[in-house]
């Protein structure tokens, strides 16, 4: 191939934005924000609890030192998980390890005759942390539990004191207690959703509605993380719409843009729910294929290619035919990470517009090239 030629198309390629990507794929691999609020807020509560535990241990040393040395032990403890915290995976568990704890040594303060009358609003921070940490169902039972509890101890601790065993303090308890509860059930709940909203905007082309760049850079490096785990198969298609510019030159640009979600439609149609068709900018789209070998995405690609060169676009009184050319790149054989197999895959894309469009291109099949997971006749059922 001509390389110098080659590398002009890929300081042309222009993303979604209109910016022009400077090579191929790179990018910075996001880390899309699942679990990555709660773990900050679980580090910063740590971190907190770690003080506050060793400001009470000091306050309470001479006046209840059962209750000091639980806090400093306590304090000890938040510090510890502050170290793991980074590099502990299991974020529910982490933040329960935690709460667990902290929630019993509040409990144990009400109990305990040692300490402050008002030691009790300490109970109002159980249904914040817990819905912070744990989300709305978990974090619902857990300050239902702990909250209940405590509301006993405190009943049982005053009894027989009636400036705060009255009817008055008492409900003032109970109610802001279940107003806390629903205020962190209501917020949670909101956030959530927000999030799921923003993470669904951040991630999806908005013409196609396909995955954009940025979850297709997530979705690969976890993909190719299982396919090196498991030893499976992990293949990447490009796929360019042929003189696409002649589209919009010819129909114009909102045509063009009917055209895209077309052609988005009918790459979809023929692929696994397992696999991830993307818009990786302008009229350029990548399909990952998980689980499937370089026999078997030939197979797939020339399935889009012919079924996009049999539909043709109909609409607005218009009837447009279109064409594909496939570049195919397979992981191991044809590059390691995404930088390497982008630029093969582009390399046999270029090759393909180079011998005509219309056409796929990719690595000569040896005799050696056999699928690692699953037989080729599973392809069929597997699209069924
Ligand atoms: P080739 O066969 O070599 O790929 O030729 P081509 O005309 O498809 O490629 P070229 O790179 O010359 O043109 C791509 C065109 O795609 C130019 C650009 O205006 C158009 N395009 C990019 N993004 C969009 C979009 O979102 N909507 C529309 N309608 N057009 C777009
Ligand atoms: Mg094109
Ligand atoms: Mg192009």
């Amino acid at each position: 191939m001509n390389q110098p030629e080659h590398n002009k198309r890929n300081n042309e390629r222009h993303d979604e934005q209109g910016n022009a990507a400077t090579s191929g794929i790179a990018g910075i691999v996001v880390e899309l924000p699942n679990q990555q609020h709660r773990r900050d807020v679980l580090q910063l509560l740590l971190g907190l609890t770690a003080l506050f535990g060793l400001f009470f241990s000091y306050l309470n040393w001479e006046v209840n030192f059962p209750l000091s040395l639980t806090e400093l032990i306590l304090a000890i403890y938040s510090l510890v998980l502050l170290f793991f915290s980074r590099s502990f995976k299991q974020q529910l568990i982490m933040s329960v390890l935690f709460l667990v704890p902290l929630y019993t040594l509040i409990l144990f303060a009400i109990s305990s005759l040692g300490t402050s009358e008002t030691v009790y609003v300490w109970l109002l921070v159980v249904p914040v942390l817990s819905h912070l940490l744990l989300g709305p169902r978990y974090g619902l039972v857990m300050s239902v539990f702990f909250m209940s509890i405590g509301f006993v101890l405190f009943l049982i601790r005053f009894q027989h004191n009636p400036a705060i065993y009255n009817l008055g303090a008492v409900s003032n308890l109970a109610l802001s207690g279940i107003a806390t509860i629903v205020f962190s059930q209501v917020y949670e709940i909101n956030r959530a959703r927000a999030h799921r909203q923003l993470l669904h905007l951040a991630t999806t082309d908005n013409l196609t509605s396909l995955a954009n760049r940025t979850r297709f850079l997530d979705v690969f490096e976890r993909e190719r993380n299982h396919a090196i785990r498991n030893e499976t198969d992990l293949t990447l298609l490009l796929l360019d719409i042929d003189h696409f510019k002649r589209v919009n030159d010819t129909f114009g640009h909102d045509v063009g843009d009917e055209v895209l979600k077309h052609i988005s439609a009918v790459i979809s149609d023929r692929l696994r729910k397992t696999d991830l068709p993307c818009r990786l900018g302008g009229e350029e789209f990548g399909v990952l294929l998980p689980g499937a070998c370089l026999r078997k995405s030939l197979r797939i690609a020339e399935d889009i290619r012919k079924n996009i060169a049999d539909n043709p676009y109909i609409g607005k009184g218009k009837c447009i035919s279109l064409n594909v050319s496939i570049g195919i790149a397979e992981h191991g054989a044809d590059g390691e990470n995404l930088e390497t197999l982008y630029a093969t895959a582009d390399g046999y894309l270029y090759a393909a517009k180079a011998a005509g469009r219309d056409r796929i291109e990719s690595r000569e099949l040896g005799v050696n090239d056999k699928c690692d997971s699953g037989d080729e006749s599973d392809l069929q059922s597997e699209l069924d």
